[in-house]
């Protein structure tokens, strides 16, 4: 089943199109990937699943309901949240408060407190520094923390940007081996990457954009070995 789904999207900033009739679906469980070159439109497509950017044609829908005229906060309320892009960290603020801004929309302080302790079971690295301001991580440590603010808010869907950028590759390894644990725990993923062979190693399934529209998609093996790949990223394809 589509958990979430794009139909015929197109958004833009003022004059400039960023997307055109975008179509995309991720079912339940799935990790999809999504790729493309800079200014591709990759960022707008997360934006525009939780109503950052307003999609001025097509429909979004969630759990086969549509989502694509809600504020953001009620996106997230009802279960996509967003990892995004430069992590967006309260610099100044703790890891246990960075965690808990997560949960702001949540109210079952129980099950909060337990799905805190099960960050620190992805991620022991951010309870050994739970009181250490977010400002003063390592890259590295930022992004799980970043990771794990997003699953406070108990999403069904995790829309991921580009979580390796900047990272050293073992890091890049670590942080996708945990995407792929989270999934494996019941959250299903869209990932948005530059970086495609990492991406589509865990991946499902993979969809390439390119100035604003899907030019390519694919199950995420066959999407390795297709020749218009790398053509894809030189803006090559037709
Ligand atoms: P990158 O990998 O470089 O982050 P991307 O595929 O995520 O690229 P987007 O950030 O979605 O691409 O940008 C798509 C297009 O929309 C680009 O042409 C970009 O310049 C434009 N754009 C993005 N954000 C804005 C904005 N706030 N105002 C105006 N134009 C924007």
């Amino acid at each position: 089943m589509a958990l979430l789904e794009l139909n015929n999207v197109s958004a833009a900033y003022g004059p400039v199109r960023a997307l055109e009739g975008v179509s995309l679906e991720v079912n339940d469980g799935e990790i999809v990937c999504l790729l493309g070159s800079n200014a591709a439109g990759k960022t707008t497509t997360l934006r525009t699943i939780l109503g950052m950017v307003p999609a001025h044609k097509g429909e979004i829908r969630f759990n086969e309901e549509r989502i694509d005229e809600l504020r953001t906060q009620d996106i997230v309320g009802r279960g996509v949240t967003m990892v995004p892009e430069n992590r967006r960290l309260f610099a100044k603020m703790s890891v246990r408060e960075n965690l808990e801004i997560g949960a702001n929309l949540r109210t079952d302080k129980k099950e909060i407190r337990e799905d805190m302790e099960r960050v620190f079971v992805l991620f022991p690295r951010l309870k050994e520094r739970i009181g250490q301001r977010a400002g003063t991580l390592s890259g590295g440590e930022q992004q799980m923390l970043a990771i794990g603010r997003a699953l406070m808010a108990k999403p069904s869907v995790l829309l991921m940007d580009e979580p390796s950028m900047g990272l050293a590759p073992i890091l890049v390894e670590q942080v996708f081996d945990t995407i792929k644990e989270i999934n494996e725990l019941g959250t299903t993923i869209l990932l948005v990457e530059q970086n495609a062979h990492v991406a589509l190693s865990i991946a499902d399934r993979g969809y390439v954009l390119q100035t604003g529209r899907i030019v390519l998609h694919d199950e995420a093996h066959a999407l390795l070995e297709h020749p218009q790949l790398s053509q894809a990223y030189l803006g090559e394809l037709d």
